[in-house]
């Protein structure tokens, strides 16, 4: 969906989008890169335009719009240059409420909404653990009832932003699993402070998107009142799983961003870059590699934004949200490698950028769910193939 086939509002937020990120350019991101210090500058500036509400109802002070235009915010802040490192910033405050908008009552909703939308609490998502991996209803974490409260103890892994985050969005089992249960059944979704007291947080040292930092945390004791219960107890999977199509969504929109920022570096450095006399731009060992990384750009675009537009249109969209979030970071990571390449030496070099991307883009591939966990999920419930695991 490029800026032809956007509805004036929509190039609308694309532009106010565009605007604020201009002031935070590639050389701003390569400097978070490097101190590692989070972008609280550039989520100040997303925050004071109200774009962190941007899903949210009106009557909490958000926008009411839908996640086609929560895609274009993405794509736009990934694209200025601050790929991973700027669209992580916010997209949890962005995506991870939805929730509570679901599932809360209309008193949670109250209280938990417009504190998000004003900045005032940040929030982090936990549910990956170190011994479960993408086998969610393996968690081990536990939520137990005293009678009065839950006492949450466990471990998180990967908790990204849990750094400066005051509230969690967090997974744990409530119920114990009966043999004839799923996995997945007995798990709640609770949204509770982060309260420093009873929870550790250690932050994990990574390949890229360094200012933002991710993390394992060690919950202990942690007290949760019944008023931090979203949904039912032992329907926590369930929540969560509404929220899981729009994150595919999102984080697709986000890598195609990020692709052509890539695209962008390598065609400007190929008509630029004189070797042997000429462009190296006038090579087709150069260019055909960028054409056919620019078709695949465009068509896992078109699949992430049917998938965005099936969404709004409340219809199923599983299929395409997983199609558009595999075909976006795959299309993505071949624009990243492709703009190395292209750049030659340059393309290793730091002060060029496109390093930054590559690395950035390997999240994309990975998570919230690996390329595997896609095709497997295509090849059961599209294509009718037996389940493998
Ligand atoms: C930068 C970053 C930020 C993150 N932020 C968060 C966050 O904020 N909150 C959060 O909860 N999590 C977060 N995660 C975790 C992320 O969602 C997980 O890393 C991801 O879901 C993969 O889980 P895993 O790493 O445990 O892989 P594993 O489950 O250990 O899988 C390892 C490999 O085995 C493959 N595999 C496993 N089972 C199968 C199978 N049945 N068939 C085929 N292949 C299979 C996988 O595809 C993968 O390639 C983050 C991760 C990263 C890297």
């Amino acid at each position: 969906m490029d800026s032809g086939t956007l509805t004036p509002d929509q190039i609308a937020v694309d532009d106010a989008i565009k605007r604020i990120c201009l002031e935070f350019g590639d050389n701003y991101w390569l400097a978070r890169d490097t101190d590692g210090k989070f972008p609280e500058d550039f989520v100040s500036a997303i925050t004071s335009g109200g774009w962190l509400g941007i899903t949210m109802p009106e009557r909490y002070g958000g926008a009411g719009l839908g996640v086609t235009e929560a895609a274009i915010m993405l794509r736009r802040i990934a694209q200025s240059g601050g790929a991973f490192s700027a669209a992580s910033a916010v997209h949890i405050n962005i995506w991870g409420p939805q929730p509570i908008i679901k599932f809360g009552t209309p008193q949670q909703q109250e209280q938990m909404i417009p504190p998000i939308i004003r900045g005032e609490d940040r929030i982090c998502f936990g549910v990956t653990e170190p011994n479960a991996g993408l086998d969610t209803g393996a968690i081990e974490t536990r939520a137990k009832w005293d009678g009065k409260n839950y006492i949450v103890n466990g471990q998180k892994h990967w908790t990204s932003t849990a750094k400066g985050a005051t509230k969690i969005l967090l997974l744990a089992r409530t119920k114990t699993q009966g043999s004839e249960t799923k996995s997945t059944t007995g798990l709640s979704l609770f949204y509770t402070n982060l309260d420093p007291k009873h929870v550790e947080i250690n932050e994990i040292s990574k390949m890229g998107r360094k200012a933002v930092d991710s993390n394992a945390v060690f919950i202990n004791d942690l007290k949760v009142p019944p008023e931090d219960l979203i949904g039912k107890d032992g329907d926590g999977f369930k929540c969560i799983l509404h929220g899981l199509n729009p994150e595919r969504i999102l984080i697709g929109a986000e890598a195609i961003g990020i692709g052509k920022a890539a695209l962008e570096k390598a065609t400007t450095y190929a008509r630029d870059r004189h070797v042997f006399g000429h462009a190296i731009g006038k090579n087709q060992s150069i260019q055909h590699p960028l054409a056919e990384v620019w078709a695949e750009l465009q068509a896992a675009e078109l699949m992430v934004f049917k998938a965005a537009s099936l969404y709004d249109s409340e219809l199923p969209c599983g299929a395409e949200a997983n199609a558009g979030k595999l075909l976006a970071s795959e299309a993505a990571h071949r624009a990243c490698e492709r703009a190395v390449l292209t750049l030659g030496g340059m393309g290793y070099a730091k002060e060029y950028h496109v390093e930054r991307y590559l690395r950035e883009i390997y999240i994309a591939r990975i998570a919230p769910v690996s390329r595997e966990m896609i095709l497997n999920f295509i090849a059961e419930k599209v294509l009718q193939l037996p389940r493998s695991y």
